[in-house]
């Protein structure tokens, strides 16, 4: 069975090189609404125009008009078409709205098919520019398929695309769990393990909070306000880095060492008419958590359930079955009226989680 996944790097160029990535960035930039404006105008000629129609037309002209786009890779201008075909494709088909111009600091990114670099241990070959070092080496083994070098703060980062070749290991301990995704917690898992945030996160969320207020205070413009902001953006990336990190441990372990779980499917609507709860749900990172779920347990041979988003995994007494519908987001506690049980909220909704499948086939 094959695979696709990708592994992020982060890159350390020197300035030189940072330059050189900033021009490229610049470039698919360029081409990217370059093409979206003959696009417009083209459509409003009553033309019909495609990617690959204007990306020739592009590349009849680019030599002579725009001589500087040849000192970056290639792809850096040849992708834009594909990826404003692509954005043309979402907005036909109602995914997205209508394509809108690229912005300077706003996803700095440009693309590398691959046949256009190299990878070396701790080093990754650019054209036009040579060698970047990574600050870890690609831990994925399998086909590459691309790269995208993209900026995220003040740092550079490559993402490698690959597709991997997994046979999935067999689990011995076939046991069921159900996973809760918590609030005040990263997880509660059924048999009554809970995975708890980081300190280290508390600690930089609570930093963040104090330094957005400080912001608040600065004046526009002034050099101070710049200074904040840098601090912003490092401390959202290092806050970032730390979510992932547990994420990525957590299922790693989960899908490692049982063979069936169970999760919520989070509703998405619901989650969002109630703002707190939303944030905290981003925060922890839920989509991360299924995305790195279902690949995980492809290659670790368990199975990933998603339970009905109707199912009350919160207000089900997981000792009686009786249905609890005064349960309020606040309380931490399940009573159960019916039997008299306590347990706690997160506990409870992780063995209801556990109990999906038989209560499905019942
Ligand atoms: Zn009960």
């Amino acid at each position: 069975m094959n695979i696709n996944l990708s592994h992020k790097i982060e890159l350390n160029p020197n300035n030189k090189q940072s330059n050189f990535l900033a021009r490229a960035c610049g470039v698919s930039r360029f081409t990217y609404n370059w093409g979206l404006a003959e696009w417009k105008k083209q459509y409003e000629s009553g033309l019909k125009p495609t990617g690959f129609g204007l990306k020739k037309e592009f590349n009849a002209v680019k030599k002579d008009l725009f001589p500087w786009i040849m000192e970056s890779p290639r792809d850096a201008n040849s992708q834009s078409f594909a990826d404003l075909q692509t954005a043309f494709n979402n907005f036909f088909k109602g995914r997205s709205g209508y394509p809108v111009f690229k912005k300077k600091g706003c996803n700095d990114s440009f693309y590398i098919a691959n046949d256009q670099f190299k990878i070396d241990c701790k080093k990754i070959r650019i054209p036009k520019i040579g060698w970047i070092r990574l600050k870890e080496s690609l831990n994925l083994s399998g086909k590459i398929l691309s790269a995208s070098v993209s900026r995220s703060a003040d740092k550079w980062f490559v993402s490698i695309s690959l597709s991997m070749e997994i046979t999935p290991v067999k689990i011995e301990n076939q046991d069921i769990i159900g996973v809760d995704l918590g609030i005040k917690h990263l997880a509660a898992v059924s048999n009554g393990e809970k995975i708890e945030g980081s300190r280290a996160l508390k600690r930089m969320e609570k930093k963040l909070k104090r330094l957005q207020q400080s912001f608040s205070k600065t004046q526009k413009g002034s050099k101070n306000r710049e200074k904040q902001k840098r601090k912003i953006s490092r401390l959202h990336y290092r806050i970032r880095c730390i979510r992932l990190d547990l994420i990525n441990k957590l299922t790693t372990k989960l899908s490692k060492n049982h063979s069936v779980i169970v999760i919520e499917d989070l509703n998405v609507k619901g989650m969002m008419a109630n703002h707190k709860l939303a944030k905290a749900i981003s925060d922890m990172g839920f989509y991360e958590f299924k995305r790195q779920m279902e690949y995980k347990s492809k290659i670790f041979g368990s199975h990933i359930i998603i339970a009905d988003r109707w199912f009350p995994s919160s207000k089900r007494c997981s000792i009686c079955g009786n249905i609890n519908k005064d349960l309020t987001l606040s309380d931490r506690i399940f009573k159960c009226p019916s039997c008299s049980s306590t347990i706690d909220r997160d506990l409870n909704a992780a063995i209801n989680l556990s109990q999906y499948q038989q209560l499905m086939a019942a």
